[in-house]
């Protein structure tokens, strides 16, 4: 599967400090790119359970990469040695009417971020 690299280099590597961001953004594209990935899970390693747990993180639950909960978690036991990693979500996974359903909140999601980026440029060039 296309993600496999991606999952290795998750495991073998210590956390850098901006893991989440860099793996969220991947997933990000690769969802704007039109595959079959329509969302990120995150899978919590030992180090993590008890912090999910106090957090309520509810277990297979499926984020779009703006709203998935930060890795490593605050209260990681391990910290930069987190062992949770995202995994990708793709369509197959799912049913049909849930991956339309996530792929009409990215959408949304996408629509927000460039509407936010026009307003940006605007201001940027107004001031
Ligand atoms: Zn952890």
């Amino acid at each position: 599967m296309a993600f496999n690299w991606l999952d290795n280099f998750h495991h073998d590597m210590e956390k850098a400090p901006n893991y989440a961001e860099k793996a969220l953004a991947a997933y990000r594209l690769g969802m704007r790119s039109g595959g079959s990935i329509v969302g990120v899970r995150v899978e919590f390693g030992p180090c993590c359970v008890e912090a999910a747990a106090s957090l309520q993180y509810e277990k297979g639950a499926i984020y779009h990469p703006d709203d998935a909960p930060q890795l490593p978690l605050a209260d990681c036991r391990l910290g930069e040695r987190c062992q949770s990693v995202y995994r990708p979500v793709m369509a197959y996974e799912v049913s049909p009417e849930k991956a339309a359903q996530l792929k009409a909140h990215a959408q949304e999601r996408e629509a927000e971020r460039k509407a936010a980026l026009r307003k940006k440029r605007r201001d940027s060039k107004n001031s």
